[in-house]
């Protein structure tokens, strides 16, 4: 019988920390950390794209510039004429973004979602692509640079800002709320395994509650999710599947940055290991098409 992959994507998850605090659901049977620093920026979606494609994506111009002009484009500009002037004349009436008018016209269908993902032609440079091609069934949901929707765009990136001046328990109630989502996308991921020769999970966690949950005292908090990130259910129950955990980056909790390293770590033993985020693309690969 085929063994099936499933890449269990985890967003900032810091390698110090899965060491220090001891995370064996984490560190699994061979585990390390792996080089970043090329990427242009320590921006999710970079490092995803270079994940997806084993290239740096300044090669391809996947740039921080590309994406701000991608925002600039869409911003404001992707309502239907009705829905744009209702828009404008709410902006001028209540100037704080309260409203979630823009959420529900993405949830109605009526509004364009801002993509800043990567270009089609590029698109099939990635691993998922390539499968797809020949015939493997891959499933992924919202992933960084590849097919990035409203969840994670507007939910787990846009209002970061906003977010941390809040006061604690505020911040809390909102971490909590997006880790619900996480919990019903890895069901469905898991829930796609039968049926698929390979799963792309992703998780914008920690990340997201390294950076809202950032005063001193708050990494206890930070702690539980990665806790619970080792304990998502069935993870370690899973059966006749490589299962390769991975961060696009760490992060520095005193500093409140990314840190220029990710996580890795693989249930089956591994020829050769991972030195930096290029090194992914050959491996997965080679992981589905064994
Ligand atoms: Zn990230």
């Amino acid at each position: 019988m085929e063994m099936k992959t499933l890449i269990v994507g985890l967003d900032g998850l810091e390698y110090d920390n899965v060491v220090k605090w001891r995370l064996e659901g984490l560190l699994q049977k061979v585990f390390g950390k792996h080089d970043v620093s090329m990427i242009e920026k320590l921006y999710t979606p970079l490092v995803w794209s270079a994940f997806l494609t084993g290239k740096n994506p300044r090669e391809f111009g996947y740039t921080m510039e590309y994406i701000r002009q991608q925002r600039l484009q869409y911003r404001d500009k992707g309502y239907s004429p009705q829905l744009r002037r209702i828009f404008l004349l709410r902006k001028r009436v209540l100037p704080k973004r309260s409203l979630g008018l823009r959420k529900l016209a993405i949830k109605l269908g009526l509004y364009k979602i801002v993509d800043i993902n990567l270009k089609e032609d590029v698109k099939k440079e990635t691993f998922i692509s390539k499968l797809e091609d020949e015939g493997y069934g891959v499933y992924s949901e919202e992933f960084p640079s590849f097919n990035e929707e409203y969840e994670n765009e507007l939910y787990f990136r846009s209002y970061l800002k906003d977010l941390i001046n809040k006061e604690f328990s505020y911040r809390l109630k909102e971490v909590e709320k997006r880790w619900k989502i996480v919990l019903n996308r890895w069901k469905r991921a898991i829930n796609a395994i039968p049926d698929h020769d390979l799963v792309v999970f992703y998780s914008p966690f920690p990340d997201f509650a390294h950076h809202v949950l950032f005063r001193t005292q708050e990494i206890v908090y930070v702690k539980k999710y990665y806790i619970q990130l080792e304990n998502l259910p069935f993870l370690k129950e899973l059966k006749n599947i490589a299962t390769l955990i991975v961060s696009d980056h760490g992060f520095i909790h005193e500093k409140h940055t990314h840190s220029n390293h990710g996580f890795w770590s693989l249930n089956i033993d591994l020829p050769l290991k991972p030195k930096t985020i290029l090194d992914f693309y050959k491996i997965v690969l080679r992981l589905v098409r064994t």
